[in-house]
């Protein structure tokens, strides 16, 4: 007998046979909702003709070309609309295969921009608590989701951490929201100063966390403040947008609407909304020029890097997006579906929060609203709210909460950007 590994090793999960706008269809003729975009990455939702067509064209003409060998004008075309999109002078685009490679590459980048910088002592990221940035191992480490570090442990490197912002959670009933704010950014120094300022490359975070907290955005002045520290220890910063970016908060990049530009940012999932696996890394101009002035190479590269046919999906996707004004839909629809939530859900008993900007969108549940007491881990609530949701056809992306409680479970919804209020 031989087996296909699924993730889970005891189990097999449905068949997708068939694919279409807001649906999915198995094998055995079961209709699932796509409520979550699978995990955030369908924003035009499945079988998009443009989409389907600009892949065939691209298929048709040069189906692989090795970026050590050739660019592509598909793969030029793409970055520059990446980049032309992007916030300041996000001006340099390098294309992977998906969000951890994306992740590694940010983290490479960073790394070897302070070497060329003459800084080679700089070997330390700072990364929060409660966030993941990938798999792989370099992202893996960099995450804070102990569930999926815990036993590669030994594999990981060094990270110096801080508390996410986690409004919900963690601000004390009382405290003003700034204070909260500020205090969450003193602790960023402190972990600066305590771990050595010449020896940190950068800081990583998530601009709305997506699935280790559930779609939590950042308070009002959070980025400014961890940009205002970058920039005063020399530091580069991160923005993770493998889940949050291209659209999915209501612009193209999430951190637009926190006013700041970081050095790096890690693109995944949405870039060709799940047609192609594809990632990117968008770096600011003096990250490259430092690069390009020294050794004039960056030490890095995977096989599949520019791939012509997903650079067109992705291509096809970003020209959807603009013709078709969904960033004002994903605004929009985000705005109805938290309200229809809050109306439906609000004050149900373990309803704890309902969140989140444009189409990612969370639903915190509790044992007790009041006191905002979380299940119990054991109980593996997440695992049943995923199978009872598939059983009534709608796919949604659940997590589990920590036992400290530091963390509770959560429901993410991430539907696609063309879903109607019907949907
Ligand atoms: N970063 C964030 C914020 C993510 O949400 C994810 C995936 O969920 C990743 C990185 C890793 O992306 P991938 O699963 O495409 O490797």
């Amino acid at each position: 007998m031989t087996h296909m590994i699924h993730r889970n090793l005891r189990r097999t999960p449905p068949t997708a046979v068939c694919a279409f706008g807001m649906y999915m269809r198995d094998s055995d003729g079961n209709t699932y909702l796509d409520a979550s975009g699978g995990a955030a990455v369908s924003s035009l939702g499945h079988s998009h003709p443009d989409v389907l067509a600009a892949m065939g064209a691209q298929m048709k003409t040069t189906a692989y070309a090795h970026s050590g060998f050739f660019t592509t004008d598909v793969a030029e075309e793409l970055a520059q609309r990446l980049a032309a999109d992007a916030p300041g002078d996000l001006n340099n685009v390098y294309l992977v295969s998906g969000g951890s490679e994306a992740v590694e590459s940010a983290l490479k980048m960073a790394r070897q921009f302070f070497v060329e910088n003459g800084e080679p002592e700089r070997r330390v990221f700072i990364a929060r608590r409660q966030s993941y940035h990938g798999n792989t191992l370099g992202a893996l480490a960099l995450g804070g989701n102990e569930a999926r570090r815990r036993q590669f442990e030994p594999l990981l490197m060094d990270v110096a951490r801080v508390s996410p912002c986690y409004e919900y959670r963690h601000r004390p009933a009382g405290q003003d929201i700034n204070d909260y704010t500020a205090g969450l950014i003193a602790e960023l120094e402190q972990t600066i100063l305590e771990t050595g300022p010449a020896s940190i490359i950068g800081f990583c975070a998530e601009p709305v966390v997506g699935a280790t907290l559930g779609a939590v955005p950042a308070t009002p002045g959070y980025f400014k403040g961890v940009r205002a520290l970058c920039d005063k220890y020399g530091i580069l910063f991160i923005a993770d947008e493998v889940m949050c970016g291209m659209g999915r908060t209501g612009t193209l990049y999430a951190i637009e609407q926190d006013g700041v530009v970081p050095d790096l940012v890690a693109l995944g999932k949405g870039l060709a909304a799940g047609y192609q696996p594809i990632g990117a890394v968008l770096a600011r101009d003096h990250v490259v020029e430092r690069l390009r002035n020294g050794s004039g190479i960056f030490q890095h590269g995977h096989t599949y890097n520019a791939h012509p046919v997903a650079a067109a999906a992705a291509l096809a996707v970003q020209k959807v997006i603009r013709r078709d004004c969904l960033l004002g839909a994903a605004t929009v629809r985000g705005t109805t579906l938290r309200r229809m939530l809050r109306d439906a859900f609000g004050t149900h008993p373990h309803m704890g929060d309902i969140r989140g900007r444009g189409l990612l969108v969370g639903l915190e549940l509790v044992q007790d609203r009041d006191t905002m007491r979380p299940f119990d881990p054991d109980l593996k609530l997440f695992a049943a709210v995923k199978e009872k949701a598939m059983d009534c056809g709608l796919m949604v992306y659940p997590m589990g909460g920590t036992a400290d409680g530091r963390r509770g479970d959560h429901i993410l919804l991430a539907p696609p950007f063309i879903a109607t209020e019907a949907d």
